[in-house]
């Protein structure tokens, strides 16, 4: 297809705003999916995958569409849309020229709304402003194309109403992604380069890459180099989704398609990337490649211990299909052998575990979630922290936090409240805005720490979950920082020291010693509970003595009852461990970790 009769362009949405319904619509409407084989979602991969299990993800899809006697070829690629995947959805909003703006005309805008609307502006996207769900009877399209027209410029005539589940207005809308999209431009006898904007794994066929034809061509059976790492594949087929894999002969300028070349591990293949050929090798890479960086580490391990090596396994698998998932082993006192491992953000932690749990069958308990510290110890060594236990105590000279940016979408009634909560979590305002009459913008700088923990559970409960939040990274600031130690009988449970806010560390220690108080069985001997900063201890709780004698309990001589207590209580043992002398049932530690 020449680049005049080529459309690129995704659907930017806040999550529930019906994006994947209208793209439903779109494959029906199109006639790229015929009305007996629609179902529902019919893209959301994910859910495809657990029904067949089978692994199809079909990134970007071509739909046919005519118009003023022409027909056009419309790729429409996905983003995911949420803040910790921000670099992906920044790459497939790369991979296109315009980008409608979704927005529920019942809700109006939310915070998502906003940070991929930033994103597609600093992509210099052409922005078609959509509003859905007409059908409603909640919608209120005249208030909400107002927000929408004053939010991005324009009248709001121009704002299309559409339905994803009635369909109506939807052929318009394909109409205007023809009109007003600029078609794609790029060097048809330049080196090839195109550029990676996903590459996910597929057990049949390995790493499968979707690209963007920026210059050039590639072609079949072509040897292909990756630019940022030099490594070349021989090029086993090229196609695009429609939405089944199609091959082809070749993707010129601006097109869409997948590439697939055999190789077994997405990290070959890495988002942001540049291909380009061995024949004929282009001089510079595409703009903007960097390795997404984890931003939260947390602990998982078996509850079964005998799971360590499942886990590993597992572990190895997802890394195929997800190159920002990292992992190394580590070893508890409390919860014995498993993993430290590294997410994008909390969303990803949870899709993670998630998966490790449905796919795997693994049950694991996942400790509180750290942020990365930069603490510098008093001989001016620099030492990065993701695990409390690597806290240089007593060396420390000053500790810097992560700081992000926050922005809060929420009803003006609620503003009290939410400001009084970022405050609590140390936010400093950087300002307020009202979107319309009631709906009002509040954007924090505050630390990463303070929000990886309940923050997102806290502000939708107490604004009835009307308030929406999205962060992007800011930063490091120098912050009071202090790792709290919890002791059982003076031994160290390092599965529960945390790196806490000074004025923090007293309401964390008394929390978690009371937690374990009434968490741990009395044993034979009594057990105090301390929490401490270094060597002082700023809580204490104890554990009364008890002589716990089963056999006390059964008077008379029946000896087979008596056996079974004292197996009943050997299994018991078995799910204690040890810290020192004290025994914890495996339960305690969970029940102490999952919070709140
Ligand atoms: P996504 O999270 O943006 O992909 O949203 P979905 O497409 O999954 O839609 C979220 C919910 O809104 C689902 O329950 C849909 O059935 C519903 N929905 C989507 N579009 C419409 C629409 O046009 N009208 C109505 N009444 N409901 C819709
Ligand atoms: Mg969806």
């Amino acid at each position: 297809t020449p680049p005049a009769q080529i459309r690129n362009f995704c659907i930017i949405a806040h999550i529930d705003h019906g994006k994947s319904t209208l793209a439903d619509r779109m494959l029906q409407i199109t006639g790229v999916v015929s009305d007996r084989d629609m179902r529902a979602q019919y893209l959301d991969r994910m859910d495809i995958e657990r029904e067949r299990g089978i692994t199809i993800k079909s990134q970007a899809v071509r739909m046919p569409w005519s118009a003023g006697g022409e027909t056009f070829a419309l790729n429409m690629i996905d983003t995911p849309g949420h803040v910790d995947f921000t670099y992906e959805v920044s790459r497939s909003l790369a991979a296109c020229e315009g980008a409608i703006l979704l927005v529920d005309a019942a809700q109006g805008i939310e915070a998502q709304t906003l940070a991929n609307l930033y994103l597609a502006l600093e992509n210099d996207l052409h922005i078609i402003p959509v509003l859905n769900k007409i059908d409603l009877p909640a919608a209120d399209p005249e208030k909400f194309a107002k927000e929408l027209a004053s939010l991005i410029g324009g009248h709001p005539d121009d704002v299309l109403r559409v339905s994803g589940k009635t369909g109506v207005g939807v052929e318009d809308l394909l109409d205007r992604i023809v009109e007003q999209i600029p078609a794609p431009k790029g060097d048809p006898d330049a080196p090839a380069r195109a550029m990676i904007f996903d590459s996910v794994y597929d057990s049949y066929r390995g790493v499968v890459t979707y690209v963007r034809m920026v210059d050039g061509k590639l072609e079949p059976r072509e040897r292909i180099q990756m630019m940022s790492t030099r490594a070349t594949h021989e090029l086993l087929e090229i196609g695009v989704s429609s939405p089944e894999p199609i091959p082809t002969k070749g993707l010129g300028v601006g097109e869409v398609g997948y590439l697939i070349t055999g190789v077994k591990d997405v990290r070959q293949s890495k988002v942001g990337d540049t291909v380009t050929t061995l024949r004929k090798p282009a001089e510079e890479s595409l703009p903007g490649y960097t390795d997404p960086k984890p931003m939260v580490y947390s602990g998982l391990y078996p509850i079964d211990g005998s799971d360590y090596a499942d886990l590993r396994e597992a572990l190895d698998k997802l890394k195929l299909s997800d190159a920002s998932l990292v992992y190394e082993p580590e070893t508890s006192v409390a919860l014995g052998f498993g993993f430290r491992c590294g997410f994008l953000g909390l969303l990803h932690l949870e899709i993670i575990t998630e998966r490790l749990s449905r796919e795997f069958g693994l049950d694991l308990i996942t400790t509180a979630p750290s942020v990365i510290y930069e603490v510098t110890t008093d001989t001016g060594e620099k030492v990065t922290v993701t695990n409390p236990s690597e806290y240089p105590d007593g060396r420390v000279a000053s500790v810097a936090e992560p700081v992000v940016k926050v922005a809060i979408l929420l009803p003006k009634d609620y503003v009290g409240t939410v400001m009084e909560l970022c405050q609590s979590r140390r936010g400093s305002l950087l300002g307020m805005e009202y979107f319309s009459e009631e709906r009002v913008e509040l954007r924090y700088n505050m630390p990463l720490g303070e929000i990886v923990f309940d923050f997102f559970d806290h502000l939708k409960s107490k604004t009835q979950g009307y308030a929406s939040l999205d962060y992007e990274p800011a930063g490091q600031q120098t912050a009071d920082l202090v790792k709290v130690d919890v002791l059982l009988q003076g031994d160290k449970v390092d599965a529960f020291s945390a790196i806490v806010h000074r004025d923090k560390a007293y309401a964390y220690g008394t929390l978690m010693t009371e937690r374990l108080r009434k968490l741990i069985p009395r044993q034979n001997f009594e057990v105090p509970i301390q929490a401490a900063i270094g060597a002082r201890i700023i809580a204490r709780e104890t554990i009364r003595a008890l002589r716990k004698d089963v056999l006390a309990k059964c008077y008379g001589g029946d000896i087979s009852r008596k056996r079974k207590l004292l197996e009943k209580q050997k299994e018991g043992k078995k799910r204690m461990k040890m810290v020192g002398r004290v025994e914890v049932p495996q339960e305690a530690f969970i029940a102490a970790l999952s919070g709140d």
